[in-house]
């Protein structure tokens, strides 16, 4: 259910989303994961019991062969059962541990140009670092539409023509959809 919408001047079009992430009709969703890829608890937990074991076998193989995944540098698998053609692991901050914002940043842009090199032209976002992570929402608000939009103003041809960033519950939502009416 598609909240809000904001045009860049290149044609991409960014959108805020109420729903699960699992049902969104999009190529490629973005798992807010922890570094080592054990997906638990939170939103991961929920991909990883719609996708199967599949998602879990393919983290630890990613693990084993790169190291630990860093805020910059996301991981990405397929998709188990669930219909997109990967999941991007990204690994936001954890509230206290200092520097969040830029982390935050790092993991919102380091998915956004794993999506486009793998050729992915709609991806969703959850709220990474809002839920376990603790980050606050406002923070993560300002982070993610800021970090989004220096992207398509860096890169104005991206072929990604699609960015929703899909809430799950309505708190949430309702920062998101306030710091876009600032931002927009
Ligand atoms: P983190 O550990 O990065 O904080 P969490 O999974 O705990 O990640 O929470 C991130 C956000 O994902 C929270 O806002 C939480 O409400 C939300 N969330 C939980 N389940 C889903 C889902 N199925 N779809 C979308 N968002 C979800």
């Amino acid at each position: 259910q598609v909240k809000a919408r904001y045009q860049f001047p290149g044609g991409q079009n960014l959108e805020i989303a109420q729903g699960d992430i699992t049902a969104e009709d999009v190529e490629a969703i973005v798992n807010a994961a922890n570094a080592m890829l054990q997906h638990g608890a939170g939103v991961a937990g929920a991909i990883l019991r719609k996708g199967g074991p599949q998602i879990q076998e393919e983290s630890d193989a990613w693990v084993r062969q790169h190291g630990p995944v860093t805020h910059g540098r996301p991981a990405y698998t397929h998709a188990g059962r669930l219909p997109f053609r990967y999941i991007i692991h990204a690994v936001g901050p954890i509230w206290g541990e200092g520097d969040e914002q830029s982390k935050l940043s790092a993991a919102i842009s380091g998915s956004l140009q794993l999506a486009e090199m793998l050729g992915i032209r709609s991806l969703a976002f959850p709220a990474i670092s809002t839920g376990i992570f603790g980050v606050p929402k406002d923070l993560a608000a300002r982070v993610f539409l800021q970090t989004i939009a220096d992207y398509f103003s860096q890169s104005p041809n991206s072929p990604l023509s699609l960015v929703r960033i899909t809430l799950y519950d309505t708190p949430t939502l309702e920062v998101f959809l306030e710091t876009f009416e600032t931002w927009r």
